[in-house]
């Protein structure tokens, strides 16, 4: 049995394509989606665990390469240090997949951990520290 975290990134021609289905049917896999972005017409992005027979796992990932999707390894995670967060809201316009909101009535800042995809953008705009990559 094996185990892979990745990153799924898909073409717009793709996203309405029943992908995860055919991992399953056709691999034999454990598909267990973390999160997901999907957006028409636009790159879409998911955070997938899979399990399964390595070789069938092996099998699934080139067959994902072969259509187009762009596979990549998903073995560090964000977080948000609430403590050192001073509101500022630098990060907000750099997140991509709304992970970090700001309530405009309030100004306060959150974070969306199913959301984010550890693309690491908001790390250089946070001066305080508050945005931490672990591995
Ligand atoms: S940039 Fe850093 S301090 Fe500013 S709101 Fe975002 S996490 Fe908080
Ligand atoms: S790493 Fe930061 S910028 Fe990227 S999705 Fe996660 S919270 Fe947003």
């Amino acid at each position: 049995m094996s185990k892979r975290k990745v990153v799924l990134n898909f073409p717009p021609h793709l996203i309405d394509q029943p992908i995860t289905y055919r991992l399953i049917r056709d691999f034999d896999l454990i598909v267990n989606i973390l999160r997901a972005r999907i957006t028409p017409n636009e790159w879409g992005r998911m955070v997938v665990d899979i399990n399964g027979n390595g070789e069938n796992l092996e099998k699934a990932l080139a067959y994902l390469t072969e259509i187009g999707v762009v596979v990549e390894p998903l073995d560090k995670e964000v977080r948000w240090l609430e403590d050192r967060c001073i509101q500022c809201t630098a990060c907000i316009a750099p997140c991509p997949t709304q992970a970090l909101t700001v309530d405009r009535a309030t100004m306060t800042v959150d974070f969306h951990r199913e959301r984010c995809i550890a693309c690491e953008l908001c790390l250089p705009v946070c001066a305080y520290g508050a945005m931490e990559m672990t591995f």
